[in-house]
């Protein structure tokens, strides 16, 4: 089997793939700068032998020895409150890095998977979102760094794809959780289950009725695997259109965990999607998927690994 370069490999979701596509066979490098990404992540694949770690910034050139089958770019700060500090390095990430990962494709011949975002919708207009929905993104608002940035990484792919023929897939991802989310990350679910489990009082951002549809990570990972391994070049949604407002999200919460706290209400944060679920039929029909876990047998592991976590 050949080399997979995962960026982001030490973050949630490059960690999850690492562990896919070793488990399939595959050589695998996780190429991480860790200002979002943590080792403990992947410490269990530093055993192996075909795994290899590479500490590197993937928006400065990225050297990789010998043959590479194929390239997922999964890099980039991906919370509300990392790109907000770290705006420039999340465009970095996703303009620079992105066309650092499609010279790098172009130089191996490798095939190459980028991930994309519902984000890229913005604050929709449209609801359920198809991927031939354009969006309605604030570029100059405060979650313009990210979603600019991913939007223009799509453009970039697909001109890679058309100019020099490159083998390209557009993954766009939905909200997604499961084990290795960080505590702190500042997502509503991270948030939600280690307030829960402190006794805190959980804080819905405005009335609490935005929507969101919650994606396990394992469903994720084979829609991924899936899109790399099809032939279909086009952005694809991947995500459970399982939605939900935040507020039925915090008692859903509350009640799994036994918690007595209660749900407190804070600012909106600017430019906050009201609502947000993916039309899934293109998945359905180009890659056979759907998601398999529904939200509780997802929260069930997740919170598992929440209360290993979690310091009381
Ligand atoms: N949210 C909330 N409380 C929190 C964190 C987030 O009510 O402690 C809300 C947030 O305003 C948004 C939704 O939950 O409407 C999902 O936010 P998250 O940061 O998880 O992801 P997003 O989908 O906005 O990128």
């Amino acid at each position: 089997m050949g080399k997979v370069l995962i960026t982001g490999g030490a973050g949630f979701l490059g960690s999850h793939l690492c562990d896919r596509f070793h488990k399939e066979g595959y050589y695998v490098i996780a190429m991480d700068n860790l200002i979002t990404g943590d080792l403990a992540n992947i410490e269990h694949l530093f055993k192996e032998k075909n795994f290899e770690f590479h500490h590197h910034d993937v928006s400065k050139f990225i050297h990789v020895s010998g043959q590479l089958e194929y390239i997922l770019h999964f890099a980039s700060p991906a919370s509300p409150i990392d790109y907000l500090k770290m705006p420039i390095q999340t465009m970095k990430v996703g303009s620079l890095g992105t066309l650092n990962c499609l010279g790098l494709a172009k130089d191996k011949g490798a095939r190459i998977l980028v991930a994309s975002t519902s984000e890229v919708y913005g604050d929709p207009l449209v609801h359920p979102q198809k991927e031939d929905y354009w969006g309605n993104v604030n570029p100059v608002g405060p979650r313009g760094v990210y979603d600019e940035a991913k939007r223009f990484q799509e453009a970039l792919t697909m001109a890679y794809h058309t100019f020099h023929g490159l083998e390209t897939r557009i993954i766009r991802i939905f909200n997604t959780f499961g084990p290795r989310m960080r505590l702190n990350d500042g997502r509503v679910l991270p948030a939600f289950i280690s307030q829960a489990l402190r006794g805190e009082d959980l804080t819905a951002f405005g009335d609490g009725s935005q929507t969101r549809s919650f994606t396990y990570v394992d469903d994720l990972v084979e829609g991924i695997y899936r899109l790399l391994m099809s032939d279909y070049v086009n952005p694809v949604n991947i995500g459970n259109p399982e939605e939900i407002t935040i507020n039925e999200f915090g008692k859903e919460i509350l009640k799994l965990t036994g918690s007595e706290s209660r749900i407190i209400y804070k600012e909106l944060p600017e430019d906050d999607p009201k609502q947000r679920k993916p039309d899934i039929s293109l998945a359905r029909k180009v890659l056979g998927w759907e998601p398999k876990f529904s939200r509780s047998e997802g929260l069930k592991p997740t919170l598992e690994y929440f209360r290993s976590k979690v310091k009381i």
